[in-house]
Formats: C-alpha cells, structure tokens, sequence
C-alpha cells in the first residue's frame, strides 16, 4: 500500500495540533487533578506558587507525544527523500511503523480526552438502566473474538441475579475494556480472565472483579498504578500498547458513579481488580 509521504506529513501535524489542543484544554484547570484529593492538591499547588503538580503533568503528555511524533516524521522523511532508493519491503516496513505510532498518538489523544471530560468541573454521566450482566459479556466478547483460545480464554461468574443498575454505558464500557485489555497485556503464557460479579450484604451494591493470572504487579508499585502515566514496566506497557492512563480513567468514571476500586496482586500469580457499582444512583 504507497501512502503519499505529503499526506503523512498532514496526518502528522494534525495529530501534534489535537495533542496541543488537549494539553490546552488541560493545563489551567485539570491538570494533575484527583477527584478525591481537591485539598492535597490545592495545598501542593500553593506550596510553589506555580503548580508542580501542572508542572509535572504537562511534561509527562509532552514527554508521551515525543517518542511517536520523532518516530512518525523521521520514517516519514526517510520516505520522502529516499522513496526511489527504499525497496519494497523497507517501505512496507516504515508504513508500518508510522501506522502503529500514528494509533499510538490516537490512543493517547482518545484517553487524554476521556479524562479530561471525567476530571473536569462539570463531568457528565448519562444515566440508563442496564443489566450489568449483559453490558460485561457484550464487551468480554469484543475480546474473545479476537483471543488465541488455544492459550487465552475469558470465564464467567456472574450471579444468578438479573442486576439492573442506572449507570453512563460508554464509561463503564470503558471501564471494562481497559481492565480487560490489561489483563490481556500483561498476561504471561496461558491465560484465564475471570470476571465475576455478586452483590454485597445489603444488596445495595453490585461488586465487579477481573482476575487475571498474569505477571502480577510488585507490592511497592499497587498504591501508585492508579496515577497517570504511571507504569510498572514502561517496556512492556508501550510495547503492548499502553498509554499509562487506563487505570486513571477507570478510577475516575467508577468514582462518579459513587463507587471504589480496589486491587489485590501478587507478583507472577495475577492481579484482581475489584469494582463497586451503588444500585442507587
Ligand atoms: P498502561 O497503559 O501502561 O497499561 P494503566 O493505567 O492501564 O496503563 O496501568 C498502569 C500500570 O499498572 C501498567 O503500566 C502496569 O504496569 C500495571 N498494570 C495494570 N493492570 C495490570 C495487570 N492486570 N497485571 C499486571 N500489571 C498491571
């Protein structure tokens, strides 16, 4: 497939100008900013007159969009000067790089404005009934259509209980994939995912927990993989496609909904996320 350099050169620039704009739109207000902590967060802010926290968060985004952008133009001007000297296979191999950097900057961009919409002043939930049940294998099966099932498979262990809960479908949709999608990723030889669901004592609350077998995260790292841009292996986490911030949005949208997640893992035995959905919202 011949892609017009020129033309990746636009796609390029376009990308750099979305990616400033969301830095934009982030830096005076958001930036750096956990719902549950306003007051830690203005005191750090006070501390320096400044904002460290901002500080920190800005060249965090600037730091993520670096590596693709140099990695997009220089393969792209490699194309343009060279086109005629590449063969066909070299050429093939450097669309192939600008293709997965270029989805690389999408899925930053994509997640960055997802958070930006969770963190901001006015988020918005859009509230419907749904039985959760149903939403969790809809998008379990977005997966498991594409799993090798010779080595990964996803269980279910749903309660018997039709749970019909009012709840924003795109972030809890959200929610899922980006837990579904790490269990996947940072999975190590055969691989089983359990998703299971009960209800608490009081019936007040619809417990969710994604258990996977993977390489498990060190305790020393579990109090901050939550942050954004936080990782534990910064290698594997690029490597499969991670932006560092699944898990910030998925804190953030189950804490709109009223609701905690917790984690529980242990190094090469697996990780369980737990979440809580209130049946009263
Ligand atoms: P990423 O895009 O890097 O996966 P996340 O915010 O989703 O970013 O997760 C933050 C970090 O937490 C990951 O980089 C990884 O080190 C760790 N992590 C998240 N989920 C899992 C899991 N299921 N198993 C092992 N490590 C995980």
């Amino acid at each position: 497939m011949y892609l017009d350099p020129w033309l990746l050169f636009i796609l390029l620039c376009l990308f750099i100008c979305i990616s400033m704009l969301v830095v934009i739109k982030f830096y005076p207000k958001n930036a750096g900013r956990k719902k549950d902590d306003p007051e830690d967060l203005e005191k750090a802010e006070e501390a320096d007159g400044f904002g460290n926290v901002k500080k920190d968060f800005v060249a965090n985004v600037s730091h993520e969009l670096r590596t693709p952008v140099a990695i997009i133009m220089g393969f792209a001007q490699m194309l343009h000067e060279d086109y005629d000297k590449l063969s066909g296979k070299q050429r093939r191999e450097f669309i192939g790089k600008i293709k997965k950097n270029s989805e690389r900057l999408r899925d930053l961009v994509e997640d960055l404005l997802d958070l930006s919409q969770l963190e901001s002043s006015e988020p918005e939930l859009r509230l419907t009934s749904e039985i959760v049940e149903d939403l969790v294998r809809r998008v379990a099966n977005r997966f498991l259509d594409k799993l090798d099932s010779k080595t990964q498979d996803i269980r279910f262990k749903l309660t018997e209980e039709v749970t019909e809960i009012r709840l924003d479908v795109r972030q809890i949709e959200s929610v899922l994939e980006n837990l579904i999608d790490n269990a996947i990723r940072y999975a190590t030889g055969f691989t089983v995912i359990t998703i299971r669901s009960f209800l608490d004592e009081n019936k007040d609350e619809l417990l969710l927990e994604i258990e996977d077998d993977g390489c498990g995260i060190p305790e020393n790292d579990l109090p901050r993989i939550f942050e954004r841009f936080y990782r534990v292996d910064k290698g594997r986490s690029r490597e499969s496609g991670g932006t560092g911030l699944g898990l910030s949005i998925v804190r953030n949208a189950i804490s709109l909904h009223g609701g905690e997640v917790k984690v529980r893992s242990k190094v090469s035995k697996g990780t369980t996320f737990s979440l809580s959905l209130s049946r009263e919202l």
